[in-house]
């Protein structure tokens, strides 16, 4: 069976990471067997796609995590690729019920005409299961400025099992949803000390990994203040304070899921650095 790749086309989160392009705020491309799923596109997720050489018109899946920008901004266009061109209903859509039908803080995040190419839609909601391809994805929980938002777990037969939280600060009970999954991708906007309602700090992510006990953290989603602080350090912290090997991931990084987890990081370009 081959591996899962796990490809962070961008390690970018908030909003003056995504206005500054600091770090890329393109979200996560998962490549399995029969998967080809692009988790929570923000800005430059196309681009990046196909600077990257990954080809969006293979997609069959698009996650959206909850009706932010820097979550669901290139989500309409890489179902458009998805769709090819929109000529042929293909894939899978699976969004919080923010970014599918609005709440009381956002319209959807993708118009009908999108929604209705995909071959299949689904509403994320916490605590329910459904199939993508060969893995079999958990909706968790996340506490967050939009209440709909949630975060989900890969379940795969052969290698067990990775993890995405989304934007959430740290809550009783969240440990659970991702305990004994292999990888857990931490969306850490902000470094120790520095705690914002609804988001997730370094402190939270200690907690988190503790309780959930993977056998690698990685550190994403990084805000402008994480970025000054350096989310190397701030990796360093939780690994010593947890015993957990963490790393930050960088853009570009990409992480081969199988028997081992292993990351190789890309060339040092971030960001719009990689245009000039
Ligand atoms: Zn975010
Ligand atoms: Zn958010």
């Amino acid at each position: 069976m081959a591996p899962y790749e796990i490809i962070f086309l961008g390690t970018g989160g908030g909003r003056f990471t995504t206005i500054t392009q600091k770090r890329r705020t393109s979200g996560i491309r998962i490549l399995g067997e029969n998967l080809n799923l692009h988790l929570d596109p923000g800005p430059g997720a196309l681009v990046y796609s196909i600077s990257e050489g990954l080809d969006p018109q293979k997609l069959n899946a698009v996650f959206v995590s909850h009706c932010h920008p820097d979550h669901y901004t290139d989500a309409e266009v890489l179902i458009e690729a998805m769709t090819r061109g929109m000529t042929r209903k293909r894939g899978v859509l699976a969004a919080s019920k923010s970014v599918l039908k609005g709440n009381s803080v956002c319209e959807p995040s993708i118009s009908k005409y999108h929604q209705q190419m995909v071959e299949q839609i689904i509403e994320a909601v916490p605590n329910t299961r459904f199939q993508v391809a060969e893995v079999a994805v958990s909706v968790a929980e996340a506490r967050h400025t939009d209440p709909d938002a949630v975060g989900f777990r890969f379940e795969t037969k052969e290698y067990g099992d990775f993890a995405y939280t989304t934007d959430t600060e740290y809550f009783d009970g969240i440990g659970k949803y991702y305990e004994g999954t292999r990888l857990l991708m931490l969306c850490v906007m902000r470094p120790a000390g520095k705690p914002w309602k609804g988001h997730m700090t370094t402190e939270d992510a200690i907690k988190i990994v503790e309780e959930a006990h993977p056998e690698q953290a990685v550190l994403t989603h990084l805000g402008m203040q994480m970025i000054f602080q350096g989310p190397a350090r701030e990796a360093k912290l939780i690994e010593e304070k947890t015993g957990t090997p963490t790393v930050a991931a960088t853009d570009g990084m990409r992480i081969i899921f199988s028997d081992k987890i292993e990351a190789q990081t890309a060339k040092p370009k971030q960001g719009l650095d990689k245009f000039f």
